[in-house]
């Protein structure tokens, strides 16, 4: 079994992404198509069973949401965050509007939708997160996502709710680091975007456990 990818270190924040100069030949997954029956069936006992355990242990997030001028309904954006979130025992709870002033009980996120990306923003960044803040908040960029989107068209539906789950992994473990590969990769290249397609793109295992003991042990705000 081949280990982890390493977390690489990065002193900025910003989720980047470059756009791939070749269109997806293949989706991944396609090899499972052989599994023999008996195994698929264990495999969805196993599922279902794991499901049913982290349903009773699941960790309440309260997400502030606020979407600005953007074309999309909310909802259509929070299905692909909830799933990602859901595999790993975090329940995300939607809220429209500003963050309170006031900490409640929980952990608390918000999300802005802006118009443009600061001039400090590096070039290639979809969103930011603010991970180390008492208040932590992510904001997505629309022109710089409406520009993806023209060089990627049709994928305006999945996108999104990537870049969100991506931030908000950042901001739930209170770290900036990013993977080699996978959803909490800084550059997303065409394996994420393939997996994306086939709703594969989730959290590793370290990338679970740091959110985990990250909502385990800090102080609620
Ligand atoms: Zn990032």
């Amino acid at each position: 079994m081949r280990a982890p990818p390493a977390k690489i270190f990065r002193s900025w924040l910003e989720f980047s992404t470059a756009i791939p100069a070749s269109p997806v030949k293949q989706p991944v997954g396609c090899v499972e198509g052989g599994m023999r029956k008996e195994l698929m069936t264990a495999l969805a006992l196993a599922v279902a069973a794991s499901s049913a355990s982290m349903a009773e242990n699941e960790i309440p997030v309260q997400v502030y949401l606020q979407t600005g001028d953007w074309p999309d309904p909310p909802l259509r954006v929070e299905k692909i965050v909830n799933s990602v979130f859901a595999r790993i025992g975090v329940k995300l709870l939607w809220r429209i509007g500003p963050m309170p002033d006031t900490p409640g009980a929980g952990t608390m996120v918000g999300i802005r939708f802006v118009e443009k990306a600061p001039i400090t923003a590096s070039a290639q960044a979809l969103a930011s997160a603010s991970p180390f803040s008492s208040r932590p908040e992510i904001l997505v960029y629309q022109d710089r996502l409406r520009h993806h989107f023209n060089a990627m068209p049709g994928w305006s539906n999945v996108i999104p709710g990537y870049v969100l789950a991506h931030e908000l992994c950042h901001v739930l473990q209170g770290t900036n680091l990013h993977s080699e590969s996978g959803l909490m990769r800084a550059s997303w290249a065409w394996p994420e975007y393939a997996a994306m397609l086939n709703n594969r793109l989730f959290f590793s295992d370290e990338d679970r456990n740091l959110i985990l003991a990250s909502l385990t042990v800090r102080p609620r705000r």
